[in-house]
């Protein structure tokens, strides 16, 4: 590997601009020479309208970050694959869970790096989080994970498409974290969804899960909450209580704010991509999206009002 990695980006939408394209650049060890988007263009690098024009063109890219909707991300990981790059998916890694399993076995055969990323897993809180739980005796779990659509997704009509998720788009964040946390694999047991008369998917969700020991997990998602979002996850232990909050930006113990550090998030991302494709090793887990795979199974359906934008 040289000392820089050469990187191309697709889906030049909100997450990349927001984040990937600031991160990538202030990395040391990745270069962005390409883009791949059908619309939009990033100064300052070649640009094409899709991944497969862009890997044609461009033999120089080494490593590829897939920030389009998750629809469309098992057909440009598999081109990127194929054509022996290193993959970086955004949250979720695939619309199904199993064609994230058939990308994991692509990197293999191909001795490439597969990165299904998290990024809340990588919120300042998470792991200082995990390790005062790691011991603890849990009693119960509550989560809030609530936002006003129409501020954090306007007009963004793949949310509400088959594969989109609708409310599980940023509910997804809560399980990363979750999954993360909690030091016993926990799972559903049942699960209300509330869908607008006039969408495919949830724009509202409760789910009760348990671990091996019985423990209540509850967590609510709810898009029809506003103006302030709500992203907090409550672990209540025989120790004390704690609160992880601001999507895990804050994190409290009884009544003892702990000193966290800095959001960080992408940047951290891209650390571990690089780490990864340092030591020829793959990061892929699926459980997150596992959780909301039985979200659609074992869910009951409310039809709620239409949603209009
Ligand atoms: P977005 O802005 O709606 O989409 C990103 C870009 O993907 C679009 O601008 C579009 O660019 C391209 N695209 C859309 N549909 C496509 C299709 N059918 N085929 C090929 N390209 C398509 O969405 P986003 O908010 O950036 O979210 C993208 C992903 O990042 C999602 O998986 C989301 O969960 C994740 N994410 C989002 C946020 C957030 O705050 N928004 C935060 C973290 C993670 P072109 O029209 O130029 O092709």
């Amino acid at each position: 590997m040289t000392e820089q990695v050469a990187i191309g980006i697709a889906g030049v939408g909100k997450i990349a601009r927001d984040q990937h394209l600031p991160a990538i650049a202030g990395h040391p060890g990745f270069k962005l020479i390409a883009g791949a988007s059908r619309n939009a263009r990033i100064d300052g690098v070649h640009n094409y309208q899709n991944v497969e024009d862009m890997l044609k063109a461009e033999p120089l890219v080494q490593a590829v970050s897939l920030c389009a909707p998750p629809q469309v991300r098992f057909a440009q990981a598999r081109a990127a694959l194929a054509a022996g790059k290193h993959v970086m998916l955004e949250k979720p890694p695939g619309a199904s869970v199993t064609e994230v399993d058939v990308l994991a076995g692509l990197a293999r055969q191909n001795q490439c790096t597969l990165f299904a990323s998290w990024h809340s897993r990588h919120a300042p809180g998470v792991e200082a989080a995990r390790a005062w739980l790691a011991e603890k005796a849990i009693t119960a779990v509550n989560v809030q994970w609530k936002e006003d659509v129409r501020r954090w997704h306007p007009g963004q009509d793949w949310i509400w498409q088959p594969g989109g998720l609708g409310v599980f788009d940023p509910g997804i964040n809560a399980l990363s974290i979750m999954t993360r946390i909690l030091p016993h694999t926990f799972f559903l047991k049942s699960a209300e969804l509330f869908v607008p008369a006039n969408r495919h998917n949830p724009i509202a969700a409760n789910l009760d899960f348990s671990d091996a020991l019985g423990t209540p997990i509850r967590a609510e998602f709810d898009w029809r909450h506003g103006p302030v979002e709500l992203w907090q996850i409550e672990v209540i232990t025989r120790d004390g209580v704690l609160r992880l909050a601001q999507g895990g930006k804050f994190l409290q113990i009884d009544a003892e704010v702990v000193d966290i550090g800095p959001e960080r998030e992408y940047p951290s991302l891209y650390d571990r991509f690089f780490d990864l494709i340092s030591t020829n090793a793959s990061d892929v887990d699926v459980g997150p999206l596992q959780h909301v795979a039985d979200a659609m199974l074992l869910g009951k359906r409310h039809e709620v009002e239409v949603f209009e934008e």
